[in-house]
Order: C-alpha cells, then structure tokens, then sequence
C-alpha cells in the first residue's frame, strides 16, 4: 500500500484543524464540570458559553438556539422524533414526518420508527427534490417536515428557505440535517426560516462526537433521552468543554475562509469532473451540487473494487453504499434518483475540505482510468 494518503473523504469526516487542536488544548485539561457552581465549574461554565456564542455567530442563530449534541446523528434524532413527540405537536393534533428519499441514516432510520406516520418525497435523476410533492404532502396533520441541506453522497443542495417556507403555511416546523453543508455553502440560521438544523463538528475540522441542534427559540422539542436536564432539558448528559470549543474554532475558522474555500474547492472539483468526463461510461451525479462532493458512476465495475484500487494507489474514497457482511448494497441514494441497481452498486464519491492540495486531486486524476480499467476487468471476470 502507497504510504502516503491522498485522503478524498473529507464528507466521512475532516482531518483535525491545528488551531482546533490548540484551542481544545488549551481547555482540556482543566478540571471542572459546566453545571457545578464552583470556581472551576464556573470557569468551564465559561468556556462552554463562549463555545455557543462562536457557533451561534457561525451559522446567524443566538446563542441561546444553540444546543450541543454528540454529533449530526443525536441531532438528527431529536429533531425528527423530538419534534414529532413534542408536546406542541401532541396538543396540535400533528403525528406526521415529511422527509426526502435521500436523507443521510440519522433521518432516514429515525423516519422508520415513525411507521405509517412518515412520508417520503422524492427526486429527480439530478437529486432535486419533487417541489410539488413536498408542497402535497403537507397539511394540517404534519408536525415536522425535514429536508437536507446539501446531500452528503451527491453533495446536491436544496432550497432549504423555500421548503421552510412550504412547511411553515402548514404549520408545520421545518428542520433541516445541515452538516454536509457547513462551511461549504452559506448557512444561515435566521436567514433559512428554519425551525431546527442539525449540524456535526468533524466534517468541518472539528474533533469527532461534537455537533449542535439548533432550536429556533421558544420551540420546545422532546427529548429523546433523559438525565440532569443539560442543554435546554433537550441533551440531558455532561457536555464536554473541550469538544464544544474545538467544534466552535473549526466552525468559526470553516465559516470565515467559505468564499475563499468554496472557490478554491470548487476547482479541484472541476479538475475532477473533466478527468471523469474523459473516462468511457462515466458520469458525475447531481446537479446544483456542493463545491465539496463529486458523485460518479463508473459503469461496469463494482465500487468497492474500484476503491480498493484507488487504495492500493494511495487515494482514500468512499462508496456511499452499506456492505454489511460482505453483502454489497447498492446507494439508496443513487436508487432514489432513479438509477438501475448495476449503477447505484457503480458509484464513488470524492469529497474534498480544508487541507485538499492539487497534489491530491492530481494523484486521483492520474490514477483513475487505470483504477477504473482494473475494477471493470475484475468485475468481468
Ligand atoms: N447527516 C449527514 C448529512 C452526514 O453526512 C452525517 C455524517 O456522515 C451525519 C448526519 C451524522 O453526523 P455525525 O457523524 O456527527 O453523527
């Protein structure tokens, strides 16, 4: 194996940020808890307060919407089943979730255990959400309606405001799982009109099992799990100090550099969209994408071949299908799009973030077709 990583997974998860490390440092070591009313609790008390504030900035919401989470899962989670079981929603009379046919797991399975009680909206060949079917399927028996910012395989953005907006003539609140979209698209909080947005640390140079659910004030969600009451009585559970100051050094850093970075990105993309436009049977998935994802089907191999092979040449990728017990699954999300079982099991994702080089996006381009020759000669044989 090539000892050097041209690492292309930064949707699965960021490299740490150096100054996030310094800044969580700088905390971590300290002794006391958030909640205690000692000096030391205090000083952490502090720290953590600061944290909400740097974040609140990041994404245009107030401190106080801010909720700190394990990650973009638990928020995802809270909103979708925190919103249906909300007391708002029992005395409303509201039962129902709208979701999409291309939500990351953490909505996806939730959505499940809501039954008959969910509906699921779907898209078009370029993962564009069914406007009209969203607008039909709201009314006056939905409680949440939850759509994703930007698509964490095709990297396709939604109009988040817009749906808000739709959900919200319902009455319905409008949550919305933003962590493929921090610091790669503008996300604003107040500006979106959403209700509730989930977000995750680590795929924006952050450490990994910190995220936040923001709650528009005065919305009351139910909790999904119980303890000491932290964090609005939503996330009961000892909030980690170090964890909430690095997510809001990488947010805040992730957020200041979005035109520079977005532009920059954005044209590694570019140089990766024409080397698999090169490629016979190639094609790059989604349109009106993220400059941060590029989704392509490589017709006639097996992903997971073809990932072995750009491993091999030292190019970290990643399928965005499920292989569980040697099973190979085709990507929901690809299915969803409408593509045959043969593409949707055919397609790699590249994603890219703040320490992509050329050289990375270069070692990809030169490896490809002859990765892409040998998963289609393996995949025949
Ligand atoms: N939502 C999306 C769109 C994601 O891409 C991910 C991570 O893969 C998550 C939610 C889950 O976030 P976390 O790993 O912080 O639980």
């Amino acid at each position: 194996m090539a000892d050097y990583r041209y690492y292309l997974d930064y949707a699965a998860s960021a490299p740490l940020r150096p100054e996030v490390g310094v800044a969580m440092a700088a905390v971590a070591a300290r002794a006391g808890n958030p909640s205690s009313l000692h000096g030391s609790g205090r000083v952490a008390r502090a720290a953590l307060e600061g944290a909400r504030e740097q974040v609140a900035a990041a994404v245009g919401a107030l401190p106080a919407e801010v909720v700190f989470t394990s990650g973009g899962t638990e928020a995802d989670n809270i909103a979708v089943l925190g919103g249906v079981s909300s007391a708002w929603a029992r005395e409303a009379g509201r039962t129902r979730l709208v979701t999409t046919s291309v939500e990351h797991p953490a909505v996806a399975e939730a959505a499940t255990t809501l039954a008959d009680r969910t509906r699921v909206v779907g898209v078009d060949d370029a993962g564009r959400l069914d406007e009209g079917e969203w607008m039909d399927a709201l009314d006056g028996s939905v409680a949440v309606a939850s759509a994703m910012w930007a698509n964490n395989e095709t990297g396709v953005i939604f109009d988040v405001a817009s749906l808000a907006e739709a959900a919200h003539r319902a009455g319905a609140w409008a949550h919305s799982d933003g962590v493929q979209a921090l610091g790669h698209v503008p996300v604003s909080f107040a500006d979106s009109g959403l209700d509730l947005l989930s977000l995750s640390a680590h795929k924006v140079g952050g450490p990994v099992g910190v995220g936040a659910l923001v709650v528009r004030r005065g919305l009351e969600p139910a909790p999904v799990m119980y303890g000491g009451g932290q964090e609005r009585k939503l996330r009961s559970g000892t909030v980690s100090v170090a964890l909430a100051v690095g997510f809001a050094a990488a947010a805040e850093l992730a957020v200041a550099e979005l035109a520079a970075e977005a532009s920059r990105i954005g044209g590694l993309r570019e140089r990766v969209v024409a080397a698999i436009s090169g490629i016979e049977g190639a094609r790059v998935n989604g349109e009106g994408t993220s400059p941060a994802i590029c989704n392509a089907t490589f017709a006639g191999l097996r992903a997971d071949d073809l990932l072995l092979m750009l491993d091999a040449a030292g190019v970290d990728c990643s399928t965005g299908s499920a292989c569980t017990a040697g099973v190979h699954r085709p990507s929901e999300v690809l299915l969803a799009m409408g593509r045959s079982e043969a593409d949707a099991s055919a397609s790699v994702r590249f994603s890219f973030g703040w320490a992509t080089t050329d050289d990375d996006v270069e070692a990809l381009v030169g490896a490809l077709p002859d990765a892409v020759g040998r998963a289609r000669a393996a995949y025949a044989w």
